[in-house]
């Protein structure tokens, strides 16, 4: 298994890279790892890896290059409603897993946590984005939007709008995705779900209301599900043409 680190610029170097006393734990204490052992760091903008031969302390020398998972075509921005303590993280992580380029909080009529994330947490849930990213192989960590309302998340989002809301049955993601669209912001609801007047507001303003099947999910498994029915749906869910082996 090759270990990933995501760096900052600045800890990138000419050929060298200096990992963080927080990564030097992870690889010397966690990993085990020791000078000569190679790892991969990947700073969220270049297309690559960068290989790394560990040296002595924090520092480590770039000795190669190796390819990311690659990217949806599809720009896929997920607004999922807050959730009661580590669910909301676990939509998290698999949002990045599966490949949303984007996530925003939602604060929604029947969301339990009502107020935006302070700054302890807002980190704590960067430094998942940022490790989902390093497990899965992506080459980039999903933007952490500020939290909005419902409201306002309506009227900023763009692209095709997806609303997952259970008490449609007719309405299929696959009608909502039949152009083929290059943008999706795709909502779900809260452990309540979305109050009526959410889901008609939402309609109104020419968002999709799509039935994800007769079975009611957490919103922690709607949010994965719905993300790579997307993706799936529209292709993104297979290895490009031009992905190398
Ligand atoms: N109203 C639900 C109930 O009766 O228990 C609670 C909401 S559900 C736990 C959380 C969210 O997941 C919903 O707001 C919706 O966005 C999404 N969801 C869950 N099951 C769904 C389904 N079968 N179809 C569409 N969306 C669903």
């Amino acid at each position: 298994m090759t270990h990933r680190f995501y760096v900052a610029a600045a800890q990138l170097e000419g050929d060298g890279v200096m990992f963080s006393p927080a990564q030097v734990h992870q690889l010397r204490s966690v990993l085990r790892l020791r000078p000569g052992d190679q790892v991969h760091v990947f700073d969220g903008r270049a297309p690559q890896d960068r290989v790394v031969e560990l040296l002595d302390g924090p520092r480590g020398r770039l000795v190669g290059e190796a390819a990311q998972a690659p990217e949806p075509r599809t720009r896929l921005v997920a607004y999922p409603a807050l959730l009661q303590r580590d669910k909301f993280e676990t939509v998290l992580q698999k949002l990045t897993e599966v490949g949303v380029a984007a996530i925003a909080p939602v604060i929604t009529a029947r969301s339990l946590p009502r107020a935006a994330p302070d700054a302890a947490r807002t980190e704590r849930w960067c430094v998942i984005l940022r490790e989902a990213a390093e497990q899965c192989g992506r080459g980039v960590v999903p933007a952490l939007l500020p939290t909005v309302s419902f409201t306002e998340a309506l009227r900023t989002s763009e692209g095709t709008r997806v609303v997952a809301y259970e008490r449609v049955r007719q309405h299929s993601l696959r009608d909502a995705l039949a152009s083929a669209p290059g943008y999706v912001s795709m909502f779900v609801g809260p452990e309540g779900g979305f109050a009526p007047e959410e889901a008609a507001c939402a309609e109104r303003g020419g968002a999709a209301l799509v039935t994800l099947g007769p079975r009611i999910l957490r919103s922690e498994t709607a949010s994965p599900l719905l993300a790579a029915l997307v993706l799936y749906e529209l292709g993104d869910l297979s290895w490009p043409h031009d992905a190398g082996s």
